[in-house]
């Protein structure tokens, strides 16, 4: 049989790199940061990593994990309720639900598997899940994977959300599901909005703020701080593999029935290895940091802030953001592919999306910002963005030229 199989995956790796989709990977041989070095002995600055915080590398995390593998050990060899609860697991749930302002915490090795095991113990036949058309995979698996009747809502589009919300009448219960950030555009979800709706129309409120964690709002606490809904929304979803460190993990956090039922039938939870007790360790100490001081989420805004204007200034068409994800507008694919390679050889590490990642004609390239990210680092990715930006011929105030003519620049 192998021998047709092959042949059948041979053609479809071959459409793959033919619609130009084949993803090769980088590789790094140093940590994550602001400066990393590639297999090629290269170094560049990384600006698409989703090391938000810069905690990807952080000592006090990095020494709380060495602490924890010598007072732990390094697996739990079981999952959660037969073997594999250690006292650290509890207590970084506990710290999670702090952090948000919600109730109870339930780890998963992943927000893909918490958002995997998250509706179908909640939610049956006789329920609706009214979904943002631009969530993330994990949500649109995770809603496959349960029975409810599925209404789609076109992006954080609150008179479409209405209509759908009136449809979901029939329904038993609904729960309203959006990110807290759309990680193509930057955008947030008016979550004020969201809830008042979900209250006038009877139903309840799911966040995933992977993207939002730790960056939106003020202390870094997500789009709930963002619009002052803190505590509001029933479920929220999450990650520790971005802001939060960076290395493994997910959780949903909530109402304690909610994840009391979860713990008692939620698949990824029940059938899959708990994360390892390090990997607790560094996240409790990351949300004692963020308790102790906000010196990274100031960071982090001014770093976007100062990004974003001077982006606008040197002549880019850059979307609205309200996160540390900035999309540089390119639309055109293969333009998006040739800048991405020239910022590469000019030292800068970001990547283009183009369809079916984002619309047709809507190519860009994604920045993402972080508070490792120095003056020094931003302005070099600004200077080079300039530079490229100008041989291509793409900036606004277009001034090819090469800057002898008084421009200013
Ligand atoms: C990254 C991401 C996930 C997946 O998180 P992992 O912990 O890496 O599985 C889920 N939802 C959203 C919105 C994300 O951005």
């Amino acid at each position: 049989m192998y021998t047709s199989f092959k042949e059948h995956l041979t053609k479809e790796l071959a459409d793959i790199k033919e619609a130009g989709l084949y993803k090769n990977e980088r590789i790094i041989v140093s940590p994550q940061g602001a400066e990393i070095k590639v297999n090629t002995g290269k170094e560049v600055l990384n600006f698409c990593a989703n090391n938000y915080l810069g905690l990807s590398n952080n000592p006090q995390l990095i020494a709380a994990a060495k602490e924890a593998l010598d007072t732990h050990g390094y697996g739990m060899s079981s999952v959660r309720f037969i073997c594999g609860t250690s006292d650290l697991h509890k207590q970084l749930e506990a710290k999670i639900a702090d952090f948000f302002g919600t109730e109870d915490t339930i780890l998963y090795a992943a927000c893909f598997d918490a958002n995997g095991g998250v509706f179908e113990p909640l939610l049956n036949e006789q329920d609706a899940i009214i979904s943002d058309s631009l969530n993330h995979a994990s949500i649109i698996d995770g809603v496959r994977l349960c029975k409810a009747v599925r209404y789609r809502y076109s992006n954080a589009d609150m008179t479409d959300l209405e209509k759908q919300l009136k449809l979901a009448q029939a329904q038993r219960y609904r729960l309203i599901v959006t990110d807290g950030v759309f990680s193509m555009d930057g955008n947030v979800p008016p979550l004020d909005k969201i809830i008042e709706l979900a209250t006038k129309y009877d139903a309840m409120v799911m966040v995933d703020e992977s993207h939002s964690a730790g960056v939106v709002g003020q202390t870094g606490r997500g789009v709930t701080e963002l619009f002052n809904c803190k505590g509001q929304a029933e479920i929220i979803t999450g990650t520790l593999g971005k802001a939060f460190g960076g290395a493994i993990g997910g959780f949903t956090t909530g109402k304690k029935e909610v994840i009391e039922l979860l713990r008692q039938r939620s698949r990824p939870y029940l059938f899959s290895n708990s994360i390892p007790p390090l990997v607790a360790a560094a996240g409790i100490r990351m949300v004692d940091m963020m308790s102790e001081t906000n010196e990274l989420q100031d960071k982090l805004h001014a770093n976007t802030k100062y990004f974003v204007s001077q982006m606008v200034e040197a002549g880019f068409d850059i979307k609205p953001t309200q996160s540390a994800i900035c999309a540089v507008m390119l639309y055109d694919a293969k333009l998006s592919q040739e800048f991405a390679t020239r910022l590469l050889e000019e030292g800068i590490y970001v990547t283009g999306f183009y369809y079916p990642v984002v619309p047709k004609g809507q190519a860009r390239i994604r920045v993402q910002l972080s508070a490792a990210h120095e003056k020094i680092h931003l302005d070099r990715c600004i200077e080079a963005f300039t530079k490229v930006g100008r041989e291509l011929g793409i900036l606004k105030n277009n001034d090819s030229c090469g800057c002898n003519c008084n421009c200013g620049k």
